[in-house]
C-alpha cells in the first residue's frame, strides 16, 4: 500500500480505537447508528443535485428525490413543522441562510453574547457579522445561566431588533421564546431558534418546542443531541417559507451532501420511534451526572435550578488549575471533554476558561444510565479532586466503557464504533 494511504488509515483506525476505549462527553456530538454509517458511504456522496426535489438542473436524480422528498416528510412530522429545508450542510450554514431570509445588511439582531453561550454564529466573528448585520446582546442572568426576560422585553421594545435570536452553545435551560413573541410583532421583529444542541430533545417533546412558543424558524444542526448525520435543517413557517428556500439555494449551499440526507432521513425514523425515550433518559443522566458531581465537591452550576433540564451540564474549575488543565488531564484518562467559556470569562481569552462543559447525549446512546452516570462522576473526581495520576484512572475508564459498545435508540445498534466495512 502506498505509504501515505497507510498513513491514513493507521490514523483512522487508531481513531476509532481512541473512542472505542473512551468516555465521549463533548456536548455537539453523536454517534449514528450503523444504517446510517452505511448510507453515508453510498454513491450519493459523489452526486449533485442542486433545486428542489422535482425540480433539480441535472440529470440522474429521481432516487435523490425520493431520498430527499421522505427526510422532508419525515422531519415535518417530527417536528409538527409547516415547512422544511434539509439542503443546509452545517449549522452556521443554516444561520446563515435564516439571517439572509429575514434581514438586510445593517438590520439589527439581539443574541446571547458568547461567554453567556451564544454561539459565535450569532456575533461579529461569522454569519451575522458576515450577513452585515449590527449585533446587540440579550441582558443575562448569569445565577441562572438564562435570558433575563424582563430587561430583555425592556430591550426589544427600545432597540427595535429586526431579528430575536435563542439558542446557545451552553445550554442549561429553555429561553423565554414566549416572552419575545409577545413583543416581536409591535417592533417587527422576526424570531429565530437556534436548536443546535437541543434538536434530538425537542424531537424527544423533553425541552421547549420553538414553533409552538412562536419562532418563526427554528435551525439545528442534525449531529449534536440529535444523533444524525453532519448537516443541518430548517424549520419554518409558511409565511417565510420561499425566503428560507432562496436563502439556502441559490444563497448559501450549492452541493447539500445528498449521503448526509440519506442518513437524516433514517436518523429521523429513529427519533420517531425512539426518540421520546431517548431523550427522557439524556436529561436524566445529565440531572444525575451533575448532582453526583456536586455531592463529590465540584463547583456544578445551577445549583438552585436543579442544575440542567438539557442534556448539558458544566463547572466551574477556576480554582482546580482552570478548563485547559483539567480538560487535558481528563484526556489523558480518555474521557473526552471541552474547555467552555463561562459568563465571567474574557470573550478574547478563550484559551484557558473557567468552565468545563459535559453533554450526556453520546454515552446515553450507547446505552449508560443513572449507575454510569455515577460512576462517570467519580472518575472526574478522581481526577479532578483527588488530583489522582490521569493514568491511572484510564483503566478504568476503559473497563467501564467495555459494556458499552452498541448503539441504542435504533433499529440495528451493533458496533457502534467499528468501521462502516472491512479494511
Ligand atoms: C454547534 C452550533 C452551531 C453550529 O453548527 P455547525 O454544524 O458546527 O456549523 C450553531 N449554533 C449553535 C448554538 C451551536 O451550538
Amino acid at each position: 500500500m502506498n505509504s501515505d494511504v497507510r498513513y491514513i488509515m493507521d490514523a483512522t483506525k487508531a481513531h476509532h480505537e481512541l473512542f472505542k476505549n473512551s468516555l465521549p462527553m463533548i456536548a455537539s456530538e453523536n454517534v449514528t447508528s450503523p444504517t446510517v454509517r452505511r448510507l453515508i458511504a453510498s454513491d450519493l456522496g459523489h452526486r449533485y443535485a442542486e433545486g428542489k426535489v422535482g425540480h433539480r438542473y441535472y440529470q440522474g436524480c429521481k432516487y435523490i428525490d425520493q431520498i430527499e422528498a421522505k427526510a422532508i416528510e419525515l422531519a415535518k412530522r417530527l417536528f409538527d413543522a409547516e415547512h422544511v429545508n434539509v439542503q443546509p450542510v452545517s449549522g452556521v450554514n443554516a444561520n446563515l441562510a435564516a439571517f439572509t431570509a429575514l434581514a438586510e445588511p445593517r438590520d439589527l439582531l439581539i443574541s446571547l453574547d458568547v461567554p453567556d453561550g451564544g454561539h459565535i454564529s450569532h456575533a461579529k466573528f461569522s454569519a451575522a457579522g458576515i450577513r452585515g448585520l449590527r449585533i446587540t446582546t440579550h441582558p443575562f442572568d448569569e445565577k441562572k445561566m438564562n435570558v433575563d426576560a424582563d430587561l430583555m422585553i425592556k430591550k426589544i421594545l427600545e432597540v427595535k431588533p429586526k431579528v430575536i435570536v435563542f439558542g446557545a452553545s451552553l445550554f442549561l435551560f429553555p429561553h423565554p421564546v414566549k416572552e419575545a413573541r409577545s413583543v416581536a410583532d409591535e417592533v417587527g421583529a422576526k424570531i429565530v431558534y437556534d436548536a443546535a444542541h437541543v434538536l434530538g430533545l425537542i424531537a424527544g417533546k423533553r425541552f421547549q418546542d420553538p414553533l409552538r412558543e412562536g419562532a418563526d424558524i427554528a435551525t439545528g444542526p442534525t449531529h449534536k443531541s440529535f444523533p444524525g448525520p453532519q448537516g443541518a435543517l430548517i424549520l419554518c413557517k409558511s409565511d417565510v417559507a420561499d425566503a428560507v428556500d432562496n436563502a439556502v439555494f441559490p444563497g448559501t449551499t450549492s452541493n447539500h451532501h445528498l449521503h448526509h440526507k440519506a442518513g437524516l432521513a433514517v436518523a429521523l425514523a429513529e427519533m420517531l420511534t425512539f426518540g421520546e425515550d431517548y431523550a427522557k433518559q439524556m436529561v436524566t443522566n445529565a440531572q444525575v451526572l451533575a448532582q453526583s458531581l456536586y455531592d463529590s465537591g465540584l463547583d456544578v452550576l445551577c445549583k438552585d435550578s436543579g442544575f440542567t433540564q438539557s442534556h448539558q451540564i458544566a463547572f466551574d474549575v477556576s480554582k482546580r488549575g482552570g478548563g485547559a488543565k483539567v480538560a487535558s488531564n481528563l484526556e489523558k484518562a480518555n474521557i473526552i471533554t471541552n474547555k467552555n467559556l463561562l459568563p465571567w470569562d474574557d470573550v478574547n481569552n478563550p484559551g484557558d476558561p473557567s468552565g468545563i462543559r459535559l453533554g450526556t447525549q453520546e454515552l446515553t446512546r450507547l446505552g449508560m444510565k443513572e449507575s454510569e452516570m455515577k460512576g462517570i462522576a467519580d472518575l472526574i473526581k478522581r481526577i479532578v479532586i483527588d488530583e489522582e495520576k490521569p493514568e491511572r484512572v484510564k483503566n478504568d475508564v476503559i473497563s467501564l466503557r467495555k459494556d458499552y459498545q452498541k448503539v441504542h435508540y435504533c433499529f440495528d445498534g451493533e458496533g457502534a464504533y467499528d468501521l462502516p466495512f472491512r479494511w
